[in-house]
């Protein structure tokens, strides 16, 4: 209908001055100039009616072409000034889209082959490889993860979250701590975090699993996990340590027979004894003492790490147990003329820990830290809240950690050789058991440097609420 009434207005448009133009020459005189003219004027409407409505008919064709994503559709460039400036917008629009569809094209192939490479990399590596993103969804796993958690990857991605994770709950070798254990990988999520996974089905297997946060210039994006099959490792490890317990045990019954036979002819002997011989014999005693404290602290180190160390856990205040720390410390610190100082916020609140054990950290912690200190030195034993848990560090006035040797110092026997002369009497388990110990409440142990170039040993015991955050159903493994 619009089509009909612009051929109308077209026609009127080219007939009337037509008419006029034959009026103007004179022609209205003749009746048969009139017709005539008339006649012409219709038939050279017509004409030029029907060339625009095609050219019309033509854009409105391309411009359909067009909208239906065929890029190819041009109009010729003819006719008068307005419709070829019509057919140059309409086909640089259809070239302008082509361009852009090309553009397109190039980086949806650039995507895919970036996938595919992503993809391979995944499935190349030998390790489990699992990555969340930022709200905890599961957005990438590899065949190997798959393969090390006994579910295929397809499970794993479209899986049930939740059924995935009762399962494996259920083959953990721990399962009432699995999500404990899980969300400390979350718990601070710009650092990372490693545990131990012992799955009992479809095989026994130890799997070593890393996780660290994925961070780029728009912030945090997610976080990565790494699953390690260490089964063999953690065979050999089970061994020696049994070798280690063994051996310990068979030693400490002789060696506490010669302490106690030392004991008895230092004591007895009165004035018996040459000056030389009571020399050697109490060189002979201070060694064995110190013999002693090696055999059981590598006893206790062994059953600590094979989780044997009977583990009394209970709710209790900190602040006693600090106070207490400092009095069974002070005869060393007095003997050393070193001065130490308790610093406890108000609001330390309590923790759920192992007094006994707790003890033994703390006092080996203050041990360590007055045998290095310069006399006149102050150390300061101080705690206070934070949201991962209470937080308990021992600062000194000492020498420090050298940098490099850092990493080594919380591994057994790793007596730093810097301050020997200080230090004859330790065994260099010290740090490793205190590793252990905390680590078996679910804390963690480490080391600063001080401002001034002194120690700190600081260790975070979890509160309960830390460890029990909300959004756990999101996680699989
Ligand atoms: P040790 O029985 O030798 O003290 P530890 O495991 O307690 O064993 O400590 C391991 C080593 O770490 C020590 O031999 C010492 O070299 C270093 N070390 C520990 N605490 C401190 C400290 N506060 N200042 C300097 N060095 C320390």
């Amino acid at each position: 209908m619009a089509h009909l009434s612009l051929r109308v207005r077209c026609l009127a448009g080219v007939v009337g001055p037509s008419l006029l133009l034959g009026a103007a020459a004179g022609w209205s005189r003749h009746p048969v100039g009139l017709v005539a003219a008339a006649v012409g004027s219709l038939a050279l409407g017509a004409l030029f009616v029907g060339r625009l409505s095609q050219r019309i008919g033509s854009a409105t064709e391309a411009a359909r072409r067009l909208g239906q994503g065929d890029l190819s559709a041009t109009m010729p460039v003819e006719g008068s000034t307005d419709l070829r400036a019509l057919a140059r917008a309409l086909n640089s629009v259809g070239a302008a889209s082509a361009r852009r569809d090309d553009q397109l094209n190039h980086a949806l192939e650039n995507a895919a082959n970036q996938r595919d490479r992503f993809h391979s990399i995944l499935n190349a590596s030998n390790d489990g490889l699992l990555l969340y993103d930022a709200d905890r969804h599961l957005v990438a796993v590899n065949q190997r993860c798959g393969e090390l958690l006994g579910f295929s990857v397809h499970e794993l991605l479209s899986g049930n979250v939740g059924v995935l994770q009762r399962s494996l709950e259920q083959r953990s070798e721990e399962p009432e701590a699995y999500r404990d254990r899980l969300e400390r990988h979350f718990a601070r999520p710009l650092e990372p975090h490693q545990d131990l996974l012992v799955l009992s089905a479809p095989r026994r297997r130890v799997i070593r699993r890393y996780s660290c946060p994925v961070v780029n210039q728009r912030g945090l994006q997610g976080r990565v996990f790494t699953y390690t099959d260490v089964t063999t490792e953690s065979d050999i490890d089970r061994l020696k340590s049994e070798f280690v317990s063994m051996t310990s045990h068979e030693l400490r019954t002789p060696l506490t027979s010669v302490h106690g036979a030392l004991q008895l002819a230092l004591s007895g002997s009165g004035d018996r004894l040459a000056e030389e011989d009571r020399e050697l014999l109490e060189i002979s005693l201070a060694n064995t003492e110190r013999l002693v404290r090696l055999v059981n602290d590598l006893l206790d180190l062994s059953k600590i790490e094979a989780g044997r160390m009977p583990f009394c856990l209970a709710p209790m205040a900190l602040a006693p147990l600090l106070d207490e720390a400092v009095r069974v410390i002070q005869g060393l610190a007095a003997t050393r003329g070193v001065q130490v100082r308790l610093d406890v916020a108000p609001d330390l609140g309590g923790v759920s820990g192992d007094h006994d054990h707790l003890l033994r950290v703390l006092t080996n912690l203050l041990g360590n830290a007055i045998k290095y200190s310069p006399p006149g030195s102050v150390v300061v034993l101080e705690a206070r809240p934070t949201p991962e848990g209470a937080v308990v560090a021992v600062l000194d006035q000492g020498p420090g950690i050298p940098h490099d040797q850092v990493d080594r110092l919380f591994r057994p026997f790793s007596r730093l050789g810097v301050h020997e002369r200080q230090t004859s009497g330790g065994t260099g388990l010290g740090l490793a058991i205190s590793r252990a110990l905390i680590e078996q409440h679910g804390g963690r142990i480490w080391f600063e440097r001080t401002p001034a170039g002194g120690s700190q040993f600081a260790f975070v015991l979890p509160s309960p609420s830390a460890t029990h955050k909300a959004g756990s159903d999101l996680a699989v493994a």
